[in-house]
């Protein structure tokens, strides 16, 4: 109670925290693999950090950062090969036209560089199209481009540069078409008298709620864009690198590739590191004569951890494992889901799943309540660690590291079964 007191007091009221019974945030002093432990010793089963990638802590990933914090830590103004042989690995996952990386320190860094080059690269174009419900980051240029954000508590609205394409809806029929929704962004900055420069849109949606394109819905979006002369970007800060389990990235699963790919969150394994990767021709229109410098971006600390963390990945087949672990998830959700009319749909890809909470199974109508106790539910009673999140906030969102067990599954589909089965959480769902 006394160090939640002292943050209150230290850090910003808004500063967002995990709470659970009791208004306070766990306190949590260790991680390994997939589980967190908290001061009083006891352990979560984490299902929510896709940031500790390759599992909390890991030792290798730790020993790299560690090793090279201890003999050299600069930036990327000096020949150093930890950046470079980062940056190869990265790029010999992508598609050819996917060649030059920037480094950055974040995925809100990330994006706003994206949108700076698109900038650059298509003069005069200054509005942008982004999905409904979509988050990209927390500087001033990303609030803007994150309905999630300006449409949500605090936001100031959607800015007149920025068109909102409504986010695709497979569970209630709604909002396939891609073309017609890229068409209507276009005209709409023609509208208001603009033209696009860039079209934003994360492979699986996260904050909007978890949400699987349709088939061939990039390539129908990607397709117009390109017409109209934007820039399609790739946000893969949350659902890539191996999570999606059938592929390294998710925009491959909609048979496109990006113009701009943004990445994050697990690169470093927990290191801030974030890097974008482009198309040589872009990258030399970015080349306008301004220097591209960036202090921490890309220092060589950041390729340490990127490599370690690369490799661990490959080694251990965590994009394997994300695969059939996801398969093994889902299909259990699946056949809880049965039993259950409140389990409106479950969905997702390898190790980045969502489960729909509703009223009843006719109406559809998302329960924001009943989502929110069942998450209490289970980290108070089964220390199962899930988070709430879509416009609705009525998604229970799954996006574990990626050593995730079987066990863990089980573990997690049996919390789950038993909060609704005891009654506690819901209203006889
Ligand atoms: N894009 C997406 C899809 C994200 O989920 C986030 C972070 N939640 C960001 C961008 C911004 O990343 P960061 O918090 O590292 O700035």
């Amino acid at each position: 109670m006394q160090l939640f007191k002292r943050r209150q007091s230290s850090l910003g009221p808004n500063t967002a925290t995990h709470v659970y019974q009791g208004g306070i945030p766990l306190h949590i002093v260790r991680g390994q693999g997939c589980h967190l432990y908290c001061s009083d010793g006891t352990e979560y089963l984490d299902c929510v950090n896709n940031v500790a990638h390759v599992g909390h802590c890991h030792p290798e990933v730790a020993q790299a950062v560690s090793q090279q914090l201890i003999t050299l830590n600069t930036n990327v103004r000096y020949l150093h090969s930890s950046v470079v042989d980062f940056a190869e690995a990265l790029v010999s996952t992508l598609p050819q036209q996917l060649q030059v990386c920037y480094y950055v320190n974040s995925g809100s860094e990330c994006n706003d560089l994206a949108l700076r080059i698109a900038r650059l690269a298509r003069p005069g174009a200054t509005h942008v199209a982004v999905m409904a419900g979509a988050y990209h980051g927390h500087v001033s240029s990303l609030i803007d481009l994150s309905p999630f954000k300006f449409n949500g508590q605090g936001g100031g609205g959607q800015p007149a540069y920025v068109h909102v394409l409504p986010c695709p809806d497979t569970y209630r029929g709604l909002n396939l078409d891609g073309k017609a929704a890229a068409r209507a962004a276009i005209e709409g900055a023609h509208a208001a008298g603009g033209k696009l420069c860039a079209f934003f849109c994360e492979s699986i949606l996260s904050c909007g709620g978890q949400v699987v394109l349709p088939k061939g819905y990039l390539q129908d979006v990607y397709r117009e864009m390109r017409a109209e002369g934007a820039l399609c970007v790739a946000d893969e800060v949350q659902c890539g690198y191996g999570r999606a389990g059938s592929n390294f990235w998710v925009f491959e699963t909609q048979d496109v590739a990006p113009d701009i790919l943004t990445t994050g969150k697990p690169i470093g394994n927990g290191f801030p590191m974030s890097v974008l990767v482009t198309s040589r021709e872009l990258a030399k229109s970015f080349s306008n004569g301004m220097e591209y410098f960036n202090t921490f971006g890309g220092c060589t600390a950041a390729g340490a951890a990127g490599l370690a963390t690369f490799q661990v990945l490959r080694r251990e087949r965590l994009q394997e494992n994300a695969a059939a672990v996801g398969a093994h998830l889902l299909h259990r959700l699946s056949m809880l889901q049965k039993e259950h009319a409140c389990l409106g749909d479950v969905r997702g890809m390898g190790l980045m799943q969502g489960i729909e909470i509703v009223t009843d199974p006719t109406s559809k109508r998302p329960d924001s309540k009943l989502a929110a106790e069942l998450r209490e539910q289970m980290a108070v009673r089964h220390h199962v660690l899930v988070a709430i999140e879509g416009p609705h906030n009525n998604i229970v969102k799954i996006k574990p590291p990626l050593c995730f067990s079987h066990k863990d599954a089980d573990r997690l589909v049996d919390a789950l079964s038993d909060v609704l089965a005891s009654g506690k959480a819901n209203g006889g769902c």
